[in-house]
């Protein structure tokens, strides 16, 4: 069993590695085009049964199904951005799904996570 595993290893895994990246990006799309309602990172890894660390990961698929999308679609991801729980400070200029750990305004980290949502361009 081992020794079959030899040479062609790395190559085998990159391409496992793939295939996982792009199946998790599609159950991530489906997930959002079902939603009724924007879902967060936390939500949408719940939803998928991953792993709350694997929270980052999530946030990179958007990223990437967003680009997919916007490419081969008229489908957009949109999000709606992380605020501020303490004084209301929203994120409008973020390029990057992602959650802020600190809000620049008043130094709290109690940030309402980013939503996202698909729709049409
Ligand atoms: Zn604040």
């Amino acid at each position: 069993m081992y020794s079959l595993l030899g040479s062609t290893t790395q190559e085998g895994c990159a391409t496992i590695a793939e295939y996982e990246g792009e199946t998790l990006r599609k159950r991530i799309i489906s997930l959002l085009k079902e939603s009724s309602r924007p879902l967060t990172a936390r939500e949408i890894g719940d939803l998928l049964g991953l792993d709350p660390r694997e929270e980052k990961r999530v946030y990179e698929e958007i990223m990437h199904a967003a680009k997919s999308l916007a490419r081969q679609t008229n489908l957009r991801i949109y999000m709606v951005p992380p605020r501020c729980a303490k004084c209301g400070y929203t994120f409008t200029d973020l390029k990057k799904a992602k959650k802020p750990s600190r809000c620049p305004k008043c130094k709290s980290e109690r940030i309402l996570p980013p939503a996202f949502y698909i729709d049409e361009a």
